[in-house]
């Protein structure tokens, strides 16, 4: 579902060069929780914004869905863009808006009809158990409810991959427990593939089941996550 072949980037600051990503070589299947796990710095961050190009590689392919990124034309690649989802850490919600119109946006932007907007957030208000925020704003939920409803824009445009940028990382323990069930379910129910950033084991070892791990740039080992951690 997603390959990356050699991938390199170079980032260029005034006269301050990063090698951020350094000959990267991963293979995420249909189908699969995959974990990229690593310090601040290793590059985790960089290397699942060039799945949704908001990045470009200084080197190297991008594929996804059997489609190199950087072959495709504008309209093609806008098509693919609603096909990934992602969630972040402070959740990136607009704050003057209401839940049901946080989760409307992208459809919004999409020109659906009215009706089917309603319908589809609404499920999806229910699919996240906040059927009753409909009307809320968001300075009125909490951390995890917050995160439900970053969930649910994400899925908004039926995308076949969920990107998640270290989306349990302003969480506590609990809530954190909660949204990654959430994610298991997006997983199963909807049949998306999902690949979760995060410097924390415990969230690769309650969920994912191929993991990578990096360091300075480099994938240094990936596998399945009992090949790779060992039992718990
Ligand atoms: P992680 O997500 O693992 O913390 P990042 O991908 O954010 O790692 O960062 C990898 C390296 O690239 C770091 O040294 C970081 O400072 C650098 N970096 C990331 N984004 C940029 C950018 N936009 N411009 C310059 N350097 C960057
Ligand atoms: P927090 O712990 O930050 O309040 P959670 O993400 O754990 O947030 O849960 C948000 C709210 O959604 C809670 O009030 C919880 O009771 C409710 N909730 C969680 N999962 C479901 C679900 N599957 N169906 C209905 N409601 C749920």
């Amino acid at each position: 579902m997603i390959e990356m072949r050699s991938i390199h980037k170079t980032y260029k600051r005034k006269n301050i060069t990063t090698e951020a990503l350094k000959e990267i070589n991963l293979q995420v299947e249909e189908g699969d929780i995959f974990g990229v796990i690593g310090y601040s710095g290793a590059g985790k961050s960089t290397l699942v914004r060039l799945v949704n190009y908001l990045e470009r590689p200084t080197g190297g392919k991008v594929i996804v869905d059997g489609q190199e990124l950087d072959k495709m034309s504008d309209s093609k690649l806008r098509a693919m863009k609603k096909q990934i989802g992602m969630i972040f850490q402070h959740f990136n919600l607009l704050e003057s808006k209401t839940i049901f119109d946080n989760v409307a946006i992208p459809l919004i932007l999409s020109k659906k009809p009215k009706a089917e907007i309603k319908k589809r957030v609404m499920e999806l208000l229910e699919f996240i158990g906040l059927s009753d925020k409909a009307k809320s704003y968001p300075k009125e939920l909490s951390g995890g409810q917050k995160q439900r409803v970053g969930i649910a824009r994400a899925l908004a445009s039926n995308p076949k991959i969920l990107l998640c940028d270290e989306a349990t990382s302003a969480l506590d323990p609990q809530t954190t427990q909660s949204i990654l069930q959430l994610l298991k379910r997006v997983n199963q129910e909807y049949n998306i593939t999902v690949m979760i950033i995060t410097h924390e084991m415990s969230v690769i070892q309650e969920v994912c089941n191929r993991v990578a791990v990096m360091e300075a740039g480099e994938i240094i080992e990936q596998g399945s996550v009992l090949d790779v951690f060992g039992h718990p």
